[in-house]
């Protein structure tokens, strides 16, 4: 399939500081795609580049294909910063004002997207009444003016309480079952692990890695095993074959293996006909906390 963007080769710099080097990428269609990195590691940047509000000194990128046709924006909806709504004014009438200016959506969408961010109770009430996670929706749902296929979103829960914080989550969930590819920023892991299937990390504007949050993950099987004589079972394990190293993790020794390949049955039939019962056999994957610490920290 097609994916929704590409970029190839994308660069840029302030002055000396080079926000982004060399990235290159593929968003897939129907994706929530995680943008991960620490406080200045490009990820406004990038976005702002997809989204034409900054030139790229170089490289290039597609939108569906096609190299930065008109046509494409009507696809896609962002929010990059809060919008500057009429704190006087309710949502609806700041809505219409947003579709005026814009051209986005119609008059008669704005009800339809006030309930999709569930702010139809509160349509009336003015802006300046909302929580911020209420105001973060309305943002979210100017967004959805013209039912773009496409949402941008930058550190979208950055600032709001956590019911705030779980309420925008569970929308980005919502919007993502309603087919809509979602680009995100954040600097936070479990953000990413909870919300996206898809993950680019980004470290001082150098792209790490990037792919399913799945295979990001997972690029190695770890098996945990134990024996009452540790000495002896890390003695034997010399004549296992298959894993690429070995480590020992205060009683346990884990063996880790490439991804897919650790079997939990030849471990145990190893150890046994070695002579050793084993008292703990359990495989788990390297969590995403680890490979982002390990990978942020080289
Ligand atoms: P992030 O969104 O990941 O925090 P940014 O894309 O905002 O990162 O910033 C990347 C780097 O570029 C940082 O070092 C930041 O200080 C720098 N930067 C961003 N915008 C500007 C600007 N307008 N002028 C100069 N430097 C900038
Ligand atoms: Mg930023």
């Amino acid at each position: 399939m097609q994916p929704v963007l590409s970029l190839n080769g994308i660069s840029k710099s302030y002055g000396s500081i080079q926000a982004l080097k060399n990235v290159s990428l593929d968003i897939p269609q129907g994706c929530v795609f995680g943008i991960l990195g620490p406080n200045g590691s490009g990820k406004t940047t990038m976005l702002s580049i997809i989204l034409d509000i900054l030139k790229t000194d170089n490289g290039s990128f597609n939108w569906f294909g096609k190299k930065g046709s008109p046509e494409t924006r009507k696809h896609i909806g962002s929010l990059l910063e809060t919008p500057n709504f009429y704190h006087y004014l309710s949502a609806v009438d700041n809505l219409n004002i947003t579709h005026a200016i814009s051209g986005r959506g119609s008059a008669e969408e704005i009800e339809r997207v006030l309930k999709i961010v569930k702010l139809d109770e509160r349509k009336t009430s003015r802006f300046s009444s909302y929580s911020l996670g209420m105001k973060q929706r309305l943002a979210i749902a100017a967004a959805l003016l013209g039912d773009p296929q496409v949402l941008v979103f930058d550190e979208p829960t950055n600032g709001l309480d956590p019911v705030g914080i779980a309420e925008i989550r569970e929308l980005i969930k919502e919007l993502a079952k309603r087919g809509k590819t979602i680009i995100m920023a954040s600097h936070l892991l479990d953000e990413v692990e909870k919300v996206c299937t898809h993950v680019a990390i980004l470290k001082k504007g150098d792209l790490l890695t990037a792919g399913s949050v799945d295979e990001v993950l997972a690029n190695e099987d770890i098996v945990e095993i134990s024996a009452n004589d540790i000495g002896q079972l890390e003695t034997i394990l010399g004549g296992l074959s298959g894993y690429s190293h070995i480590k020992k993790e205060g009683s346990r020794l884990q063996l880790f293996f490439p991804v897919g390949t650790a079997k939990l049955e030849d471990v145990n039939r190893f150890c046994f006909e070695k002579g050793i019962t084993l008292n703990l056999l359990t495989v788990k994957k390297k969590s995403l906390e680890t490979k982002f610490f390990e990978l942020t920290n080289q």
